[in-house]
């Protein structure tokens, strides 16, 4: 999943306001950053897949450090742990943010997500069926910031935030197939997060945490 998994952000986001959503955005998000930047310093493994479904163009053999349950479970606490002290809502939320993503992804996902370390994958395999999954994830995506914003006196970013995202998203998903060397596959993904996290900060303008 991609833009599914910033409607938990938007959904955290309602829980605990004064969390700027840039930072949400970031948790969800986490450890496909990491899985990612583990690809491109080669310690993961990714490869192209050739087929007509876009969703599954990208083949995940081994990701053990990112996207075990386990490691993903580990991961979440060492968040909670680091901002529990300073900020005990930051550490509640960031840390139900980061273990989001794999709960998330393992609906999408064609059996490639290990429970431990490389072993006993599963994965629900929504992804099996193209139109259904973008409906259901840019549903998601734009249902919860609706949720999110439906009060708010100032939604002129909020709202183009969603729509740049969609259309972000869109474009990226239904791209013409082609193969991408897994190393510009990796750069461009960590380029759209970075991207969605500013969009983020952008949305809550100057006055911050207060628009809403
Ligand atoms: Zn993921």
């Amino acid at each position: 999943m991609f833009i599914g998994h910033y409607a938990v952000g938007f959904l955290l986001k309602k829980k605990f306001e004064e969390i700027p959503l840039w930072m949400l955005f970031i948790a969800v998000q986490l450890v496909d950053v990491l899985a990612f930047t583990l690809v491109l310093l080669r310690f993961e493994r990714m490869s192209y897949n050739p087929t007509s479904n876009p969703f599954l163009r990208t083949s995940i053999e081994y990701v053990p450090y990112s996207h075990s349950l386990l490691s993903n479970l580990i991961i979440a606490f060492v968040i909670f742990l680091i901002f529990w002290k300073s900020k005990k809502s930051y550490g509640i939320a960031l840390s139900m943010g980061v273990l989001s993503h794999w709960f998330v992804d393992v609906i999408a996902h064609t059996p490639d997500l290990p429970l431990v370390w490389n072993g006993f994958k599963i994965g629900f395999g929504l992804w099996n069926f193209p139109w259904p999954a973008f409906f259901i994830e840019v549903g998601c995506f734009i249902g919860s910031g609706y949720y999110l914003y439906k009060n708010s006196k100032n939604i002129r970013r909020p709202i183009a935030l969603i729509v740049i995202a969609v259309i972000l998203y869109t474009s990226v998903m239904f791209a013409p197939e082609k193969e991408v060397p897994v190393g510009v596959a990796s750069i461009v993904s960590l380029s759209l997060y970075v991207i969605f996290a500013v969009l983020a900060w952008w949305s809550e303008g100057k006055k911050g945490l207060r628009n809403l």
